[in-house]
């Protein structure tokens, strides 16, 4: 989509700090990071939410989720502890509207979430 941030991040034309990139997703610092350690699990695809995805697409779920899997192993963050957050629509505070798991560790975490 020609005008969405998370889509220039892909493409480079934006520069982001790439952390990890496979052929499903890529993984970005947060510009405003949260937590000691705060990424983005970003989709290569354009989707603005988990449920506009549409049926001939739901694989793209699995891999993402497979990705974020991989990432939190490969980066130790499974020993640390982490917290995803996947934020949908502008009252729980999406900004960006391509799709992205929060990956946020580094510190405890508290609950409820606010
Ligand atoms: P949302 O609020 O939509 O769940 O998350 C969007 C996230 O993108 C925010 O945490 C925000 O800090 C991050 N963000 C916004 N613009 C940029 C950018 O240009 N580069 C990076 N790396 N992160 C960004
Ligand atoms: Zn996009």
């Amino acid at each position: 989509m020609e005008s969405c941030l998370f889509c220039k991040i892909i493409k480079k034309e934006i520069p982001a700090e790439i952390i990890d990139e496979n052929d499903h997703a890529i993984f970005i610092k947060d510009i405003s990071p949260q937590a000691p350690e705060h990424f983005l699990a970003i989709p290569r695809k354009h989707y603005p939410s988990i449920q506009a995805i549409p049926p001939e697409d739901h694989t793209l779920l699995k891999e993402l989720m497979v990705s974020v899997a991989e990432f939190v192993k490969a980066h130790k963050l499974d020993e640390k502890g982490y917290r995803l957050v996947l934020n949908s629509g502008e009252r729980s505070g999406q900004t960006v509207f391509h799709i992205h798991i929060h990956i946020l560790s580094g510190r405890a975490m508290q609950w409820p979430p606010g």
